[in-house]
């Protein structure tokens, strides 16, 4: 967290290119590790997704396939609704992203995660699309990670023992997490987020992503009516309790750890 935050600081005080040059390094750095262990990467494909960079990550970007099979959350969350979504949805935003990248070599040399974190690098001409496609890429990556089958019961870990500490027990979390979820109004996301080293529930209208708010998304959860609509219709709040039925608490735990160093 003090590096987003000295990164965030850094960028009130127009010093972006001295970030840019850091964060190339350390990419370059990560891209060639990845390169070398590139089938090895390719199996973990998703657990490595949405932290640093793998071979889905080096443009043109790819859509990474789920972890489980896309009936394995049933019943909460139905097959159909689980093909289109990631198939055709998520997989929507992975071609839109390479489509607005095209011709811009200098962004297509970063990160789907650092697209969203240094919004301020895209030229304007590209930014709305940029923030929508590559926000829903990075968004989608993250849902599908912090479900599985055999998801949801009690947070573990030091997740689990911060979100007791802060909430006093895990049913008032989920309360504030699930009026969250069904208080964002038309398209948008809830999330659990990392916010200057502390614990926060937030939300997003459409595909903004935490990560350009200088957070670290540790779960989130999609409340645009594709993600629920086949199943659910306009029962949301069905939807948000089946949703934290299928939470990955383990995967969660390992996000936050990690969210906690950066
Ligand atoms: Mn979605």
């Amino acid at each position: 967290m003090a590096e987003l935050n000295q990164a965030n600081q850094e960028n009130e005080q127009g010093t972006s290119e001295a970030i840019s040059r850091r964060d190339f390094v350390k990419k370059t750095a990560m891209l060639g590790a990845a390169a070398i262990a590139a089938p090895s990467i390719l199996g973990a494909s998703l657990a490595n997704a949405q932290q640093g960079a793998t071979v889905l990550d080096q443009y043109p970007y790819k859509l990474p396939p789920l972890n489980y099979a896309k009936n394995a959350l049933m019943p909460y969350i139905d097959e159909e609704t689980m093909t289109i979504h990631h198939d055709k949805h998520h997989q929507g935003y992975v071609n839109g992203l390479n489509k607005a990248l095209e011709g811009h070599k200098e962004l297509q040399s970063m990160t789907p995660i650092e697209l969203v974190k240094n919004l301020d690098q895209v030229p304007a001409e590209i930014k709305t699309s940029v923030r929508n496609m590559c926000g829903g890429h990075v968004n989608h990556t993250l849902f599908w990670n912090c479900m599985a089958p055999k998801g949801g019961g009690d947070p573990r870990g030091s997740l689990g023992d911060q979100i007791r500490s802060d909430w006093g027990d895990f049913k008032s979390f989920k309360d504030e997490f699930a009026a969250a979820a069904g208080s964002v109004f038309g398209s948008g996301w809830a999330w659990l987020v990392i916010e200057n080293g502390k614990l926060k529930i937030t939300k997003t209208s459409n595909q903004d992503s935490p990560w350009s708010a200088g957070q670290v998304p540790v779960v989130g959860i999609d409340v645009w009516e594709h993600a629920y609509y086949l199943k659910y219709q306009n029962r949301r709040s069905d939807y948000i309790n089946a949703w934290l039925s299928v939470v990955d608490w383990g995967y969660a735990d390992g996000q936050y750890v990690r969210g906690m160093k950066m």
